[in-house]
């Protein structure tokens, strides 16, 4: 789905923590919202999920405006830097969650969630709790429970800052897979810009609120 973003503004009471910030992602795209702590990243993504209501500007979801839209009718899949499953539920039940709320039957919301499930790689773990998975494969839970809704646009915040090293390219490499795969529209947030770099079709680098640049990745800092 393509986004169009429209002179975003969001004020808190004495601090403009995103000011003015007009972008145009294609459908499909892989898109990293980079920049340092502080900088407006997560009220982006909190605007576009809906959490938060702009104090000026429009978000438009294909030619829908969304920017009053609630965020159940939008249509997003959001995966947190903590993963945030639950942790008293399998794999399997996480990863249905969305479905059972939609009061989907559970025939369907199972056969959807262990296609998900396969998606991810975690259908040999279905019925373990989430104590009992690494960190990469609770993030793989994560992702599939965010995509079992078949949403239009999915956002990342920060998935793989609470992960080693190791796990950290291994889940990059296969947030790239999951995302070419199913062709969604992502936004991907990092503070990392070689974690930016090595994922992304385009970059939106931010700074104190605003947008500084867009362009793809091998020629973010050309000019
Ligand atoms: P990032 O995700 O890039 O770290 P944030 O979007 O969380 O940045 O924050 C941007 C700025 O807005 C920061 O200065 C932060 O302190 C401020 N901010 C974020 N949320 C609120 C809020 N609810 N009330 C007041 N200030 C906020
Ligand atoms: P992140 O790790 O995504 O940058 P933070 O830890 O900065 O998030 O912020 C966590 C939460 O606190 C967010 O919901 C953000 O909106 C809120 N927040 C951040 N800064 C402030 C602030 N100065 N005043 C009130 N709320 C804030």
């Amino acid at each position: 789905m393509k986004i169009k973003i429209e002179n975003l503004t969001k004020q808190f009471a004495n601090h403009t923590a995103v000011c003015r910030f007009n972008a145009e992602i294609e459908s499909g795209q892989l898109i990293a919202l980079l920049g340092p702590s502080g900088c407006g990243k997560s009220t982006m993504l909190n605007m576009l999920s809906g959490i938060l209501t702009p104090t000026e500007g429009s978000i438009f979801f294909a030619d829908e405006d969304v920017t009053f839209t609630a965020p159940e009718k939008r249509g997003v899949g959001l995966v947190f830097q903590n993963y945030a499953l639950y942790p008293h539920m399998s794999v399997l039940d996480n990863i249905c969650f969305p479905l059972e709320i939609q009061k989907v039957p559970k025939a369907e919301r199972t056969r959807r969630a262990i296609e998900m499930a396969k998606l991810v790689h975690v259908e040999s773990m279905l019925e373990r709790k989430p104590a009992q998975l690494s960190g990469g494969q609770q993030q793989r839970v994560a992702i599939a429970r965010a995509l079992v809704k078949k949403p239009r646009l999915l956002l990342l915040d920060e998935p793989l800052s609470n992960l080693d090293a190791r796990l950290r390219i291994e889940m990059r490499e296969e947030i790239r897979r999951i995302q070419q795969e199913t062709k969604i529209t992502t936004i991907f947030v990092t503070h990392d810009q070689e974690e930016a770099m090595s994922i992304s079709d385009a970059i939106l680098l931010m700074k104190d609120g605003v947008l500084q640049q867009m362009d793809q990745p091998q020629r973010l800092y050309d000019d």
